[in-house]
């Protein structure tokens, strides 16, 4: 027997036994969709009274749908559950350069994806993206919208619903999410990119026993989400996970939070290409996407440049590994198109940083870092819905005292 990892929805210890058995319910139904009814009370550990009650309230309000009818040798055709592909999440990545808006379904799955640069300004972001947005809602009238999520480059600040630490994007301190629900009538979710990803790994990669996790994304910047107990860290101000502002050489180069020789200016896309100019006479620069095609055609110093960015990563997670103790470093970044060849290197300086144990284990993301991103902002909406915390008014319903169920 394990204890099934439903704190990936933000168990509140206060929440009723009923909410937590209705998230427990849906995220099954959403893992191993379709099932049924008997399979759903014996995965849970939930009496079939309890689940029954649970579905059909699940379907009233049309969360669930009835699936395809079972077969079975002999007796009754069970029947098979699974989520309404028509409910929808709009999501956006707000990006230093780009932002991407996507329509996806409750499944994780993209029906549609377009990209806009991004705005100069808050202000002009909240014009541009509520046209895009309301464009996009309205080219798919077969679907009903639950929210909008967004992940950007900066860390929220939740008690004063805020962005308030976006370096890489040159913006003050600022508020997408009030001026797009008033523009849009839409609830709107705001979270960090790291933790985003994260998110993305817990909901729809293969994360769902892990309880201790790290992911480390590098672009322009590093950004750090970290996974703890079961919990997304968010910290005081929401800014929890900011290694990448750790200074590793006082007299490094100068960062874009204003400190110097950060752990981002020796890690990020940007440091590998600093490298490479430090070492090429190229006049006109490359894109972080060409240096790694220049690797790929096997350019010695594209190579080198990027062996330096990786050495680089290694050494900062050793901060990870040493103050969080995770089981697992998941990366995201276009770097890990090169993981073959860049993992060793990452590998030695994690395993060297581990005092006692096993070192974690250290992979790349299931998915690409802008589907990761978008992804994580699609739980980020179901989140709220599929978590414990969303109690809905029910009569007859007889709380059961299980708080967590349990998988054989
Ligand atoms: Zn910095």
């Amino acid at each position: 027997m394990r204890r099934m990892n439903f704190t990936d929805t933000q168990v509140a210890t206060s929440e009723t036994a009923r909410g937590i058995n209705r998230g427990i319910v849906l995220n099954l139904i959403r893992r191993r969709q379709p099932i049924s009814r008997a399979d759903l009370a014996r995965v849970s550990g939930l009496q079939r009274s309890t689940v029954s009650l649970i579905t059909e309230q699940l379907i009233r309000e049309k969360w669930v749908i009835y699936g395809p009818t079972g077969r079975l040798p002999r007796g009754r055709r069970p029947t098979f559950l699974r989520l309404n592909e028509r409910r929808a999440i709009l999501v956006v990545d707000l990006r230093p350069e780009i932002t991407t808006f996507a329509v996806s379904d409750v499944n994780g799955r993209f029906l549609s994806l377009q990209g806009m640069p991004t705005p100069s300004s808050p202000e002009a972001a909240t014009a541009k993206f509520s046209a895009k947005i309301r464009q996009m809602v309205d080219s798919h009238p077969e679907l009903v919208f639950e929210g909008i999520g967004m992940s950007v480059p900066g860390r929220f600040n939740d008690s004063r619903q805020r962005v308030v630490f976006a370096p890489n994007l040159k913006w003050p301190e600022f508020d997408l999410r009030e001026p797009l629900e008033k523009a849009l009538g839409m609830r709107v979710e705001v979270e960090n990119a790291a933790n985003a990803c994260v998110l993305a790994e817990v909901w729809f990669g293969h994360a769902e026993k892990t309880r201790d996790m790290v992911v480390i994304t590098v672009s322009e910047g590093l950004g750090v989400g970290i996974f703890s107990n079961g919990r997304l860290i968010r910290g005081l101000n929401g800014m929890a996970g900011e290694f990448g502002h750790v200074p590793l050489d006082v007299d490094g180069p100068r960062c874009s939070c204003g400190g110097r020789g950060c752990w981002e200016v020796f890690a990020s896309n940007r440091a590998a290409l600093r490298y490479y100019h430090e070492s090429s006479a190229a006049g006109n620069g490359p894109s972080f996407q060409d240096l790694l095609s220049l690797a790929e055609s096997g350019d010695s110093l594209a190579l080198k440049a990027l062996d330096r960015m990786a050495h680089a990563i290694g050494r900062g997670t050793r901060m990870i590994v040493a103050g969080v103790a995770p089981e697992e470093i998941v990366f995201v970044g276009e770097f890990t198109r090169m993981w073959k060849r860049l993992a060793p290197v990452i590998e030695s300086e994690v395993a060297a940083a581990v005092l006692a144990g096993e070192p974690p284990k250290v992979r790349p993301a299931g998915a690409e870092p802008s589907v990761a991103r978008l992804r994580g902002s699609v739980a980020l909406v179901l989140q709220k819905h599929f978590g414990p915390s969303i109690v809905t008014e029910n009569r007859g319903f007889a709380a059961s005292s299980q708080a967590e169920a349990r998988v054989q």
